[in-house]
């Protein structure tokens, strides 16, 4: 084991891939695997290697850097980039077969310009806002983006493989807002339908929407999150069937006694309440551990769960363990699957305050990503 890494268990992305391809089979969807920020920390392309072993036959990033990165390593499945400002040139995506969401005619624009430029048809997928209110033509300008479309449809300079939206909160079951969002798509597609527009693919749901939504599966399956082994609410979303598959541990820089009283870390915001042991684990928020978990990050140090003590800082913290026998070396576990008594990324969004997919998504590039 190196100083400090993340462990990659490929075989539980293969493994939960499986699972909720299973379940979007189930109304012969096909499922996407989302693997942009690099694959939530997972490492994009292993990640998407694993995901297509398990039966995705579609990848998912936000841009079109993203989308090239796998192509250069070789992957050659269908792909979907859908985070792209304009003004973006995406003649590399469409020579490289990526599709490319679009959610407005200024991006469509691009797209147009870049097939001209690339001499090809670019495949498209429309976005409508069905109510995240966030990127998507609103449903009042959505007649316009599918008027445009036709037209570039026309010229064949796209073509429109796929319209799709996303939901707001399918991770709280039962909120009144999903309903909702798949009435608005089915508008959506009513209206495409008379634009003459006619996708392939259909496609609105994230991990929660597969986990929980059969009736939103339509055409294609999005899950991200639950393809690391994470419930996209613990809790609310059941994720039993899932292995998480992201530990991160580092081994422990130094282990050594100090006295009662002792301060500990930058600002002396811990003191040593008898004599003990101090041990650094060499990973801090240089390395995505988050600062907010000085005094309340769990750890797994000694076969015993603990606390970080004092202050986070860039490259090291420092954990507080008593009379007990921890040496130069030992393995501390931040989180994993929990199997062995570690705290998982669940644990440390709930310390911390913030969410599982945050947890995996920061871990830096400087931590080195091991798989098995
Ligand atoms: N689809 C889109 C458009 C997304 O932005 C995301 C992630 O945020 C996903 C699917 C996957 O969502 P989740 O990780 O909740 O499954």
């Amino acid at each position: 084991m190196v100083q400090a890494e993340a462990v990659i268990d490929l075989d539980a992305i293969r493994a939960n891939t499986a699972y909720l391809a299973e379940r979007a089979a189930t109304r012969s969807a096909a499922t996407m695997a989302v693997v942009k920020a690099d694959g939530y920390g997972h490492g994009a392309v292993p990640s998407a290697r694993a995901a297509l072993a398990g039966g995705a036959t579609w990848l998912g990033v936000s841009t079109v850097g993203e989308a090239l990165e796998l192509r250069a390593a070789g992957i050659d499945s269908p792909l979907l980039s859908w985070l792209n400002a304009p003004g973006t040139d995406f003649t590399a995506a469409v020579v490289s077969d990526v599709d490319l969401g679009v959610p407005s005619i200024p991006l469509l624009d691009d797209v147009v310009a870049s097939a001209k430029r690339a001499d090809r048809t670019a495949r498209v997928h429309l976005k409508v806002d069905t109510g995240l209110g966030r990127s998507g033509a609103t449903p009042a300008d959505w007649p316009d983006l599918l008027t445009a479309a036709a037209k570039a449809t026309a010229e064949g300079t796209v073509e429109v493989v796929g319209v799709w939206s996303h939901f707001a909160c399918a991770d709280e079951p039962g909120h009144p807002s999903i309903a909702a969002q798949i009435g608005v798509f089915h508008e959506a597609l009513e209206v495409a339908d008379r634009h003459g527009v006619h996708p392939q693919l259909r496609h609105m749901a994230n991990s929660a929407g597969t986990l929980t939504l059969p009736e939103a599966y339509f055409d294609l399956v999005r899950p991200g999150v639950s393809i690391y082994g994470l419930s996209p609410n613990p809790g609310h979303v059941p994720a039993e069937a899932l292995r998480p598959a992201m530990t991160l541990r580092g081994r422990v820089l130094i282990a050594k006694r100090v006295p009662a009283g002792h301060g500990v870390s930058y600002g002396h915001t811990y003191h040593t309440s008898a004599p003990t042991t101090l041990a650094v684990v060499p990973l801090g928020y240089g390395d995505g551990v988050p600062r907010h978990a000085s005094s309340v990050g769990p750890l797994l140090l000694g076969g015993v769960r603990r606390r970080i003590a004092g202050r986070v800082c860039m490259d090291q913290f420092v954990v507080d363990v008593g009379d007990d026998p921890v040496s130069d070396g030992d393995e501390a576990v931040l989180f994993g699957p929990g199997d062995r008594g570690e705290p998982t990324a669940d644990d440390w969004a709930e310390a911390v305050g913030t969410i599982n997919y945050e947890i995996v998504t920061r871990i830096g590039a400087r931590v080195p990503r091991t798989y098995v």
